[in-house]
């Protein structure tokens, strides 16, 4: 298919045969090259245009090829896994920024169906749900966080949870609406690496010493958006 002529991970290829992906969209065609060359992205496309594959496909495509390597230490997840003997603290590689839970749910099955069988594990952090079952998630090991900004700073702050670190790729989903009123001061903190929380966080001057070509950005910006 054209996932594999574009060198997509043949895990990865059979994961979107599964889901009916035979060919990729428009936006996909630009980033899949854009991001395997490590290059920074905006894209702006339409909703329903395939946005979400437009950003998982490749960075997934990229970790898949380096999993045995990258992916985070973790316990065997048996049934009586207990947060207190077992617990490791999440280290994504991939750090996904978006507004709603509705969004970091809809990115979350998308990520899950593409990592089936991989060596890749996502997890989600959003408010307006209960703390602890999303924390023994991650407690179980992360390699991609999709989230919003104040549960994921939630989580930054206590101890052995969570630390962005590792993180080499953040996409911000919807970047327009973020940077609204309502979630600016949040998500800015965020990008500052948590600033003073923690000493596990990752600190402005660690976030500055991180290459431009290891970080990318794919934001959102909806063109009948009236913002
Ligand atoms: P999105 O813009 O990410 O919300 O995607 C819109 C819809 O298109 C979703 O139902 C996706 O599962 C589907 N989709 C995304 N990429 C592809 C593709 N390459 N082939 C077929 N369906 C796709």
């Amino acid at each position: 298919t054209q996932f594999e002529e574009a060198g997509i991970h043949p895990v990865l290829v059979e994961n979107l045969h599964r889901c009916l992906y035979a060919w990729p969209t428009a936006i996909q065609c630009y980033t899949i090259p854009a991001i395997h060359e490590e290059r920074d992205v905006i894209g702006i496309a339409q909703t329903g245009s395939g946005k979400t594959g437009a950003f998982l496909i490749p960075i997934l495509s990229k970790l898949m090829g380096k999993a045995k390597k990258l992916a985070a230490p973790r316990p065997d997840i048996a049934a009586d896994w207990n947060p207190r003997e077992h617990a490791v603290r999440a280290e994504p590689l991939v750090l996904i920024v978006c507004p709603t839970r509705e969004l970091a749910n809809q990115i979350f099955d998308d990520a899950r169906r593409f990592c089936y069988r991989s060596m890749l594990r996502p997890c989600v952090a959003y408010g307006g749900a209960p703390a602890r079952f999303q924390r023994e998630e991650l407690q179980k090991g992360c390699d991609i966080l999709i989230g919003t900004p104040g549960r994921i700073l939630d989580f930054m702050k206590q101890p052995h949870v969570l630390s962005l670190r590792r993180v080499r790729y953040t996409v911000i989903d919807e970047a327009d609406e973020l940077l609204q009123a309502d979630w600016e001061q949040e998500f800015k903190h965020l990008m500052a690496g948590g600033g003073k929380f923690g000493a596990d966080a990752l600190s402005p001057t660690q976030c500055s010493s991180v290459p431009v070509s290891d970080h990318m950005t794919v934001a959102d910006m909806n063109e009948d958006s009236d913002h």
